[in-house]
């Protein structure tokens, strides 16, 4: 971990850039900052062609939450050369509550979009631009509803905290490699949820299972061991395996209520007339809030080594992906209710994952309350409507005021 003014090298670091400003320097207009965030690239992907590091993006965050009088720490993410988290802290003491987010977008196909990617073009009450509804626009919102607090002189005496995560989109090492801290006792993740709570969501893994065979000409099978065959076994006892696994657990919350067991890929064999030596099917499973990824899988390879007892046959796994846990804020924590209040909605369920089961993991009673729209997330031409920047920044102002009182 560095602090500001031992950033990484290469960088100017914060000191530097801060020297001779006047103690109460103001941080720019909500659009200036949504429009210096969209224009800073930091995708993060798992291609290394597209992947970039999102060093000058937290810098940026820093400076202005430095101006705003919050203590900052720009933390690398460990195995993950040029990027960062970034734990900006105001106040001090227990208590408190986190807004975080991640800093990276996806990467963008330039031939879809009609404007630059990262210039902030203003159309029909829209803002549009690379990572404006995921979630940048978020950042300049929390700060611009701390700079109002704070010129009413209003702000609580617990501490608040901005966190700015690295590699959301990819594998999630910024939240990952938070350990101790942020510790706060209530957080929000500004995700794009169109203005409405969410407190659950599933999880998601996936698995691939490789059988290793012996081929051989089809006309004698005593001569191979076929992985096709095999393979055939597992999947049987993964279709039975999915449908105890739905009988035992429901979730009327989600729209589809019970966990999923995706078979998504399948490859094995080369020729009709030769015995299949190798055949790999690739599978994902998304648990309900309640089911261990570990015991899942644990689960999953016992039963799949079972199935192939006798068979002869070589078994490999690979975590193609290792999973993110489902996550639920029990539907009576103060910051559901707290939520549920300033946006009129009661706090819902959504189908894609966040980095809520990590700040939960801290001890953090966390909700997933952001103003844009997961449609336009992802997507060419993404935009946040503007008429979702007040309100947000109502919620946001409200939110702290009103945690800064429990
Ligand atoms: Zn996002």
């Amino acid at each position: 971990m560095t602090f500001l003014t031992v950033m990484k090298s290469g960088s100017f670091t914060l000191a530097d850039r801060t020297r001779g400003r006047e103690k109460d320097m103001k941080i720019p207009s909500l659009l200036d900052m949504i429009g210096e965030l969209i224009a800073i690239p930091s995708i993060s992907s798992t291609n290394p062609q597209y992947d970039q590091s999102n060093g000058p993006l937290v810098d940026l965050l820093a400076t202005w939450c430095s101006d705003l009088g919050f203590a900052c720490e720009i933390m690398p993410v460990p195995d993950h050369p040029g990027k960062f988290n970034l734990l900006a802290t105001l106040g001090e003491g227990d208590g408190g509550l986190v807004l975080a987010g991640h800093t990276d977008t996806v990467p963008y196909d330039l031939n879809s979009w009609q404007t630059d990617p990262f210039e902030l073009v203003q159309r029909d009450n829209r803002l549009y631009g690379l990572g404006t509804s995921d979630m940048k626009a978020f950042f300049a919102l929390s700060l611009t509803a701390v700079e109002q607090l704070s010129a009413d002189n209003v702000l609580p005496e617990r501490p608040l905290i901005l966190l700015a995560t690295a590699n959301e989109e990819t594998n999630m090492a910024g939240a990952r490699a938070l350990t101790g801290k942020p510790s706060a006792r209530y957080a929000l993740i500004g995700e794009p949820t169109g203005l409405k709570p969410i407190r659950m969501h599933k999880g998601i893994f996936m698995e691939a299972i490789c059988l290793h065979g012996k081929s051989g000409h089809s006309s004698n099978p005593d001569r191979g061991k076929s992985a096709l065959d095999g393979m055939y076994q597992v999947m049987g006892e993964l279709l039975r395996w999915r449908k105890e696994l739905q009988a035992e657990h429901t979730n009327a919350f989600f729209e589809t209520p019970v966990p999923t067991l995706n078979l998504g890929y399948i490859r094995g064999g080369d020729s009709p007339n030769r015995i299949c030596a190798d055949c790999e099917l690739d599978i994902d499973l998304r648990p309900l809030p309640g089911m261990a990824i570990e015991e899942l899988r644990a689960t999953l390879r016992r039963r799949v080594r079972k199935s192939l007892a006798t068979s002869g046959l070589e078994i490999e796994f690979k975590a193609l992906f290792g999973g993110i846990p489902a996550m639920e804020t029990p539907a009576d924590a103060e910051i559901v209710k707290i939520t549920e209040r300033l946006t009129k909605h009661a706090a819902g369920a959504v189908a894609y994952a966040t980095e809520a089961p990590y700040l939960r993991a801290l001890g953090m009673d966390t909700i997933i309350l952001g103003p844009g729209d997961i449609e336009q997330a992802h997507q060419p031409d993404e935009f946040i409507g503007m008429e979702r920047l007040q309100p947000m920044t109502d919620i946001l102002t409200q939110l702290i005021t009103q945690v800064g009182r429990l």
